[in-house]
């Protein structure tokens, strides 16, 4: 089976001799285990994190083992109660084409509801991140005024999306080019502006010049990029406003220290609460959320966005490029 390793550790932006193709025997299915034949997989920007041999919230990719991820797949042959062939499941075990599991390690999905890809997207991971975020997190409510930040990619095109639905007062959303920009306002955002075009802060101050009457600045910050982006959103926050941090994408790939932001202090006279979060600590929510966005979908009031990329050997290339913005949505890889 063909999967992808790390072949060394990336020093700022990855690049494709960073990943190795590397053909390797398939292990033995145990007593409890299937064996699944990944569909599609999922790249995400917390995988440049764990190339860094650093401590974080999750342990790092080792050098020269396989990269692991979010997977949608087939259980192509059973060891264990409850999974038959021809189950759908979501996994752990992404970047390859084939992947031996435990039971516990998989979770099955009803195929029907979605085409599989939406459980790596908005049925998955990515869309309980946007929901848990802005309302458990951000603690969110309808009226509110809402800036999010990487709005075109996976978790921000769906934390706008939500928030308008759940009765936002206004939607503010930056991306980094114009086609991004006219997807938001075709997805529904109230504003949206090129972060490229000129400094955020300004440009923030101009949607927010558009907005109802009477508003003030913005209620809740929901932030994928970190930096100049948090910087302005501190600045444009209301008195008791509220920031999930949710990713600093700026920063991944940086080799230098942030320089931004440089007025936290603001926060303590405006009484904002700044939040980390991690999604995995949100499961709890996972079937609250399910239950919210399936109408949603299926009337077409929140649409999701996908960049496809097909084949196994264009993985680590696709995950590079999403790191560099090429992707609109989730990006995804489908296998044959
Ligand atoms: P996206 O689909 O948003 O893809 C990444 C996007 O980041 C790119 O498309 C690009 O869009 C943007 N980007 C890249 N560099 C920069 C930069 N320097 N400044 C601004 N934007 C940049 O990925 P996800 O939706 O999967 O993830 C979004 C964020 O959420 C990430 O920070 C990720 O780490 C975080 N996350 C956190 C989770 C948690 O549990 N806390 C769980 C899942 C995701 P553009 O063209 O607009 O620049």
């Amino acid at each position: 089976t063909k999967q992808f390793e790390l072949a060394s550790r990336p020093e700022g932006w990855p690049t494709l001799e960073n990943f190795r193709l590397a053909e390797a025997p398939l292990a033995e299915l145990g007593e409890g285990q299937v064996l699944v034949k990944n569909h599609a997989i999922s790249v995400d920007p917390y995988m440049r994190g764990r190339m860094n041999d650093v401590k974080s919230y999750v342990p790092p990719f080792q050098l020269d083992q396989p990269l692991e991820g979010g997977a949608v797949g087939e259980v192509i042959s059973s060891r264990a109660e409850g999974l038959i062939a021809g189950d759908i499941v979501v996994h752990g075990l992404g970047w390859r084409e084939y992947a031996v599991l435990d039971a516990g390690s998989v979770k099955k999905v009803d195929a029907s509801l979605a085409p599989e890809t939406a459980f790596l997207g908005a049925l998955g991971m990515t869309g309980l991140t946007a929901y848990a975020g802005l309302v458990k997190v951000a603690d969110f409510k309808a009226g509110d005024v809402v800036f999010v930040s990487g709005a075109a990619g996976a978790v921000g095109s769906l934390v706008g999306q939500i928030a308008k639905a759940m009765g936002a007062s206004w939607v503010i959303g930056s991306a980094g080019s114009a086609e991004k920009v006219a997807k938001l306002l075709e997805l529904g955002f109230d504003a949206a502006f090129n972060y490229h075009d000129g400094p955020v802060k300004d440009q923030l101050g101009a949607a927010l010049a558009e907005a109802p009457a009477g508003t003030t600045g913005i209620d809740v910050y929901f932030d994928n990029v970190g930096g100049e982006h948090l910087e302005a959103a501190i600045s444009t926050l209301n008195p008791f406003g509220r920031v999930a941090l949710c990713g600093a994408i700026s920063q991944y790939n940086s080799t230098e220290a942030p320089t931004a932001p440089r007025n936290l202090a603001l926060a303590i006279g405006k009484q904002l609460t700044l939040r980390g979060f991690i999604v995995g600590s949100y499961a709890q929510y996972a079937d609250e959320y399910a239950a919210l966005i399936a109408p949603w979908l299926a009337d077409g009031k929140i649409r999701y966005e996908e960049t496809v990329v097909h084949g196994i050997e264009n993985t680590a290339q696709a995950f590079i490029d999403m790191l560099g913005g090429a992707n609109t949505g989730k990006m995804v890889i489908t296998l044959d």
